[in-house]
């Protein structure tokens, strides 16, 4: 796992911080550990955690070094930044973006209390400061203070729909930052249908970004999103609303 993930890191143009990889390594254990005991992944062959779930995960980082927005040796686009992980599961992306970027302000959020409890000890088994892990609906959560418009990046993957995806996600987003869908090469029609929900979230959709995931044999696809105004203060919507009407 350990060679996996350090041709893939740099593959991807991503250098490491020190140890990181061991604690990646750790972060496997635990997740697969526990998978016996709570759906966690379906992803059980430790390469194949460390392909489909680390390196995909480490293709956000590898979006801003891409994109000019950090250097491979010293920085990252992340440092110093506060991201929200939406529907995060076992910490996908967030965890993996907080341990190869120690000094990100990574906050985690899912509706299932069982996996955030979990997360909590992964954190705290990993060192890992900084991490904040939200029971919560994301729809709910964006309509307060304390997270509305607050973060300079939103991340997510798995979770919903794109239209329902910015619903959920851009509401955290201050004006200036990015949300980026974590999303397969097949969701052209999608995004294209998620074009007016964007503008009315206040954003707007950046050229998608497809990479391969090292050592997969699959290409995925980053959509970056800028946030260019406030989201009207009654987005999002509940959840019975956002699935039965996708903003248009
Ligand atoms: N992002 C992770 C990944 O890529 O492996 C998990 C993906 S999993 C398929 C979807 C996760 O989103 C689940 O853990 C679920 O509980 C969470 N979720 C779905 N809808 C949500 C909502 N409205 N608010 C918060 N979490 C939600």
């Amino acid at each position: 796992m350990k060679d996996i993930l350090a041709q893939g890191l740099s593959d991807m143009g991503i250098a490491p911080p020190p140890g990181a990889i061991d604690t990646l390594c750790q972060y496997a254990q635990l997740l697969l550990e526990q998978n016996q005991v709570m759906n966690l992944t379906a992803i059980t062959d430790p390469q194949q955690v460390a392909r489909l779930h680390f390196l995909d995960s480490a293709a956000i980082l590898a979006w801003g070094a891409a994109h000019g927005k950090g250097q491979k040796t010293s920085s990252t686009w992340l440092a110093g930044k506060s991201l929200v992980d939406v529907g995060t599961g076992a910490g996908f992306p967030g965890v993996v973006l907080k341990i190869l970027e120690p000094s990100l302000s990574l906050t985690l959020v899912d509706s299932l209390g069982k996996r955030i409890l979990w997360l909590e000890k992964v954190c705290e088994a990993l060192s890992l400061d900084g991490v904040r892990c939200i029971h919560a609906r994301a729809e709910e959560l964006a309509h307060t203070p304390e997270f509305r418009a607050r973060f300079d990046a939103a991340a997510s993957r798995a979770v919903a729909a794109f239209p329902a995806l910015c619903e959920l996600c851009l509401p955290y987003v201050k004006s200036g930052g990015f949300f980026l869908a974590m999303k397969s090469v097949e969701s052209s029609p999608e995004v294209a249908e998620g074009q007016g929900a964007v503008k009315r979230l206040g954003g707007m959709v950046l050229e998608s970004w497809d990479y391969p995931v090292p050592g997969a044999g699959l290409t995925h696809r980053l959509i970056p999103v800028e946030k260019r105004s406030p989201t009207p203060g009654d987005l999002p919507r509940s959840w019975g609303k956002i699935k039965k009407a996708p903003l248009v």
